[in-house]
């Protein structure tokens, strides 16, 4: 063990230059296995991830078994280091077996960062002498900003982690990381709330940049508004002189072909000057029918990042921190309830939290879970129709080929226990059952083993689209 790092130590100091405090330089060794790892990386974790989080990585030094690389940003490094850092040990690890570790330090003074600084501020002095008119006119096509959708009160998740870190990435470099951004996702899973937040940030961060946010529905009325007036010209120029330009909903201009013609020739005048788009859509690129292949492929090229539907944890997380704003006194049973039936969206969710809240504020009634049960009637009356535990096991069997008494059954193996969690998650949303009841009917499992299960699926329908798809179906079976 000494005689290796002696041996490292040996041939450190005769291939680096050692200046005071300065990282020692890799041998050339060193650097290929880098190199080697790095190109690894692009094929393991995809052409979007590398080039996103995993191109900047830049070999620093080596020392004593570890490998320094560096990012242009803490946020990077965090991330990286959650996400792929272990892997990439292991990488490296692979080429050469005394490489134990691998270090990501923050060197902020890389081109990445420090390059657009210039940019930014020759830009300041263009945007002076560019028209304030032109700003005004930027503003008044521009959608208002909700000023509560910030980052501060979006809650993350499993579900919108990417999405989330994507956006925060967007706000956090001068440069532009990928182009465009593209977030999307089901109605109401904060795909508005992350667009107006990173156009808060951004305003924030660098004021001197123009961001132009909007629907594509009013992008499509400008568009005919000047297509009308003759007035094109000043319609691209417009467009075309933004820094950041966000446009929310692109499924709205699906057959509408001169709309997206015209929205193809801005999105490629911006992206050559460099400029950050960002799009939101409820479908990915791909999935996107009525829109142009063309403009599609387009949509794809930089980041996609989907947010997947909620997950209990994540609804449970947004419902407390809704409480905290709203200063209300809601029990912890009584947001546990919630998250746990209020599934659809998180529109919904905070829908509901608003009614009851009220609704304790006007009768001067504190809020339980009884109230909680009677103001929402109506909604959880849809989740409700007296379907029967019963009901649900056959139909969960019957979906995965299972025996009914493989419902009740000891046996564990994943086959079988997997759709029984998805029976037990069912059986608490769509019955009024208590845990232990479910347990009981489950052959007698433990309220605890059943809370483990719900937890359980409802993780596994974030991540896993077949789980979330099988939900779905035997749901759907069993609701009409
Ligand atoms: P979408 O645009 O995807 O249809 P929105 O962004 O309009 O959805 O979100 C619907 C509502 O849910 C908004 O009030 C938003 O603030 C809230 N919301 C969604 N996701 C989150 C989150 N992760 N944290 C806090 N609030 C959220
Ligand atoms: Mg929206």
């Amino acid at each position: 063990m000494s005689e290796t790092i002696g041996k490292q130590v040996a041939q450190l100091n005769k291939n680096s230059i050692d200046l005071e405090g300065t990282p020692l330089e890799p041998t050339s060794e060193i650097k290929s296995i880098w190199s080697m790892v790095h190109a690894e990386m692009r094929k393991e974790f995809g052409e979007a991830i590398f080039r996103s989080w995993l191109k900047p990585l830049t070999l620093q030094a080596y020392y004593h078994g570890t490998m320094e690389v560096s990012v242009p940003t803490r946020f990077m490094r965090d991330w990286i280091q959650t996400h792929y850092s272990k892997r990439i040990s292991e990488m490296c690890a692979q080429e050469n077996a005394e490489i134990k570790r691998v270090q990501i330090v923050v060197i902020q003074n890389n081109v990445i960062d420090a390059a657009p600084e210039v940019s930014v501020d020759t830009k300041k002095n263009s945007i002076t002498s560019k028209s304030a008119a032109l700003r005004d006119n930027i503003a008044e096509i521009s959608s208002p900003l909700d000023q509560r959708f910030t980052f501060d009160s979006f809650v993350v998740g499993k579900p919108n982690a990417l999405a989330h870190a994507a956006a925060r990435r967007v706000c956090e470099s001068a440069s532009v990381p990928f182009n465009p951004l593209f977030i999307y996702g089901g109605v109401g899973l904060g795909k508005t709330h992350l667009m107006h937040a990173i156009a808060h940030s951004m305003a924030e961060n660098f004021p001197e940049k123009v961001v132009m946010y909007l629907s594509a529905e009013k992008f499509m009325y400008q568009f005919v508004k000047a297509l009308r007036a003759n007035e094109t010209m000043n319609f691209k120029e417009q467009f075309r002189s933004v820094d950041i330009l966000m446009i929310d909903d692109i499924q709205f201009i699906a057959g509408k072909e001169s709309t997206q013609e015209e929205f193809f020739h801005t999105f490629n005048a911006l992206v050559d000057q460099n400029k950050q788009i960002i799009i939101s859509a409820d479908k990915s690129p791909s999935d996107l029918t009525g829109i142009d292949e063309r403009l599609r492929s387009r949509l794809a090229w930089g980041l996609v990042a989907d947010i997947h539907p909620s997950t209990y944890d994540l609804r449970l997380g947004i419902l407390r921190s809704k409480r905290e704003k709203l200063g209300a006194e809601v029990p912890d049973s009584v947001l546990e309830f919630l998250a746990l039936k209020v599934t659809s969206n998180i529109r919904e969710l905070e829908g509901a939290l608003n009614r009851i809240v009220a609704h304790a504020d006007v009768s001067n009634q504190e809020i339980t879970l009884e109230s909680t049960q009677e103001v929402l009637q109506d909604l959880l009356r849809s989740h409700d129709r007296r379907i029967t535990i019963d009901e649900i096991q056959r139909k969960v069997a019957d979906h995965y080929n299972l025996r009914l008494t493989d419902m009740h059954s000891a046996r564990r193996a994943r086959n079988v226990a997997r759709p029984r969690q998805v029976a037990m998650y069912l059986a608490k949303l769509l019955t009024a059952r208590s845990l232990p009841e479910i347990g009981r009917k489950f052959g007698g499992r433990d309220h605890t083993t059943v809370m483990h299960a719900i937890r359980k699926v409802e993780e596994l329908m974030g991540d896993d689209a077949q789980i979330a798809q099988d939900v779905d179906v035997v749901r759907r079976a069993l609701t009409g």
